[in-house]
């Protein structure tokens, strides 16, 4: 009998479990479709079902280095993956039409590119942009490839599949239908209910879990590379993550300086200093709407925080919350916390919506913010 090892951290081993027998008794369903938190490792564990999938070892799978594991691993294998693209990037040519020798870039170099950097580190939150769409033409060219497949398994892996828009979706609903033998298709999402339901029905689904602080923090600093600042991954970088190796490293990235903001924020609202509140802000680039709703993310977690703190429990982002001061505002109750908290939500919303710019949102927030007990 053949025995299969997916790899990946302890908190996640159930959903392996469940995997690895499915392996082993030849019965792995040809959809999959894998869903939770962003940054948690669902891109990470539908690489390594491709590479236990398309592995032809005879004793142990996946072996690491037989040429269906390394077309797993192969950047350059495209065909193995489905990812959102810009529009610009969707509409470049595909390689069969450049004529050699040109250097434009193909749909092929945008893709290679992405899947470069999920191969690197695929708990990353910010490889695709927000825009990124799958358009149907990348169904299409996903279809049409079955023709070359030969009799080798195959596996396409579909990043984000939430970001199929509605043409795209129909045109997949119809190839998992009637999949071709010896292919699986791998989709992950972090948004199951944007999916068509009939999607949802076809695959399996796997609903993977957070990890533990102390595992985020492992798979983190095996991720990120030589040159990552191990002290910005502070106590309320992990505890703003909930779970997700992905999240601490971004917020990593922005934390320090946006917990400083975040505390500035609830500060300068109380003592009504928006025009120095408003420079601040300019200042730190919070017109892209995802980074403005990351901010929000750190913010809302603050205000549950000071909830928290006047509740006596134990708080996710103990320097952050403490450092507001929050004993030198009275008026501010939980029930001052608790409204704060749902203005935030509805600021998001507004944001995600993008019909009005994020700076505007986040200055109108500031203003709306504990209004009535200032
Ligand atoms: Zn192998």
């Amino acid at each position: 009998m053949i025995e299969y090892t997916l790899h990946g951290p302890a908190s996640q081993e159930r959903a392996r479990i469940r995997l690895m027998s499915a392996l082993r008794e030849n019965r792995f369903p040809q959809s999959i479709l894998i869903d939770g938190p962003a940054g948690i490792g669902k891109k990470r564990l539908a690489m390594e079902i491709a590479r236990a999938l398309q592995c032809t070892d005879p004793n142990m799978r996946p072996c690491g280095h037989c040429f269906g594991c390394r077309m797993a691993d192969d950047s350059g294998a495209t065909e193995n993956w489905v990812v959102p693209l810009e529009t610009k990037e969707a509409h470049a040519r595909s390689s069969d039409d450049v004529s050699a020798g040109s250097t434009a870039k193909t749909i092929e170099d945008f893709k290679k590119a992405y899947i470069e950097e999920i191969q690197k580190n695929p708990y990353r939150v910010d490889v695709f942009s927000t825009g990124a769409i799958i358009s149907v033409d990348l169904i299409r060219s996903m279809t049409a490839s079955f023709a070359m497949k030969g009799d080798r398994v195959r596996t396409v892996i579909i990043a984000e599949a939430d970001r199929m828009n509605e043409s795209a979706s129909n045109a997949f609903l119809k190839t998992l239908e009637d999949v071709p033998p010896d292919t699986y298709f791998i989709l992950t999402t972090s948004s199951r209910e944007k999916m068509l339901q009939t999607i949802r029905s076809r695959c399996l689904a796997l609903h993977l879990l957070p990890l533990t602080d102390d595992e985020v923090r492992t798979e983190v600093l095996n991720m990120a590379g030589e040159d990552f600042d191990e002290s910005s991954l502070t106590q309320d970088v992990i505890g703003l993550a909930v779970g997700s190796p992905g999240k601490a490293l971004y917020y990593a990235e922005h934390g320090g300086s946006w917990c400083g903001l975040a505390v500035d924020f609830v500060q300068k609202s109380l003592r009504a200093d928006y025009t120095g509140l408003f420079l601040q802000l300019k200042d730190c680039g919070l017109e892209d709407a995802y980074e403005a709703n990351r901010f929000l993310e750190v913010l809302s977690f603050l205000l549950a925080d000071l909830l928290r703190l006047q509740a006596g429990s134990s708080l996710r982002m103990p320097e952050t919350a403490n450092a507001v001061g929050i004993s030198k505002f009275p008026r501010i109750d939980a029930t001052a916390l608790e409204l704060a908290l749902v203005t935030v939500q509805e600021t998001m919303s507004r944001i995600e919506s993008r019909r009005v710019s994020a700076s505007m949102c986040l200055q109108n927030l500031s203003l709306k913010l504990f209004e009535g007990y200032k």
